[in-house]
């Protein structure tokens, strides 16, 4: 099956290929040959990933799918959560987005966080979300040159290194968005077994 996935990030564009690459013919913004930088106005995740998928959906009347995802760190009261890309300003700096993450946790000794994503699949003009929960820790100073965003300060649960030091595959076995994109693959199955029957 064949989705535009509405975003211009690389790096999801890779992790949720090497995922769902055999299930899902997934198309980026660019192959679309779409130009386009969504606004993620919104105060949830959800808004901003429903908003993302019907702006595609609605250019293109193609099947879709968008993600928004947010890094909730429990000290800082699930900041910067919704905010992540824009923590440290308009600039969307990872290195200035982390600067600001550390200065904030410097004395906090409860470093637990969670990555949170949300799909929205739109398929035929009908919307479904799903979501997805990378549970971890957030370090003291920055590890590894993988990946983008938080990764290099965020451990997940069951391993003891950063996202950041991790191939897209052994981050994939953790991360968060690629958790969403099984339950969207399930219902992508789900689907195509009931018309079938
Ligand atoms: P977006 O709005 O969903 O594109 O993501 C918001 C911000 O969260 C991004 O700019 C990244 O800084 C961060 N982010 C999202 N996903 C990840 C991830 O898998 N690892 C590290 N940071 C991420």
């Amino acid at each position: 099956m064949k989705l535009i996935f509405a975003s211009n990030n690389q790096h999801k564009i890779e992790e949720l290929k090497a995922f769902c690459g055999k299930e899902i013919d997934i198309v980026s913004l660019k192959d679309a040959d779409i130009d386009i930088d969504i606004p993620e106005p919104h105060d949830t995740l959800e808004e901003n990933a429903s908003e993302k998928s019907w702006t595609i959906y609605k250019i293109t009347g193609n099947d879709c799918f968008s993600e928004d995802t947010g890094l909730e760190i429990e000290a800082l009261n699930g900041e910067p959560g919704v905010k992540s890309a824009r923590y440290a300003g308009e600039a969307r700096s990872f290195k200035d987005n982390i600067e600001k993450v550390l200065n904030n946790l410097a004395n906090e000794t409860n470093r637990n966080a969670r990555f949170r994503a949300v799909i929205s699949l739109i398929i035929e003009g009908k919307e479904t979300q799903f979501e997805g929960i990378c549970n971890g820790k957030i370090i003291d100073t920055p590890q590894g040159t993988e990946g983008f965003g938080y990764d290099p300060i965020f451990i997940p649960d069951g391993s003891n290194r950063s996202f950041a030091e991790m191939s897209i595959e052994e981050k994939n076995r953790f991360n968060h968005r690629t958790k969403a994109a099984a339950k969207l693959v399930t219902f992508l199955q789900n689907m195509k077994t009931n018309s079938t029957n």
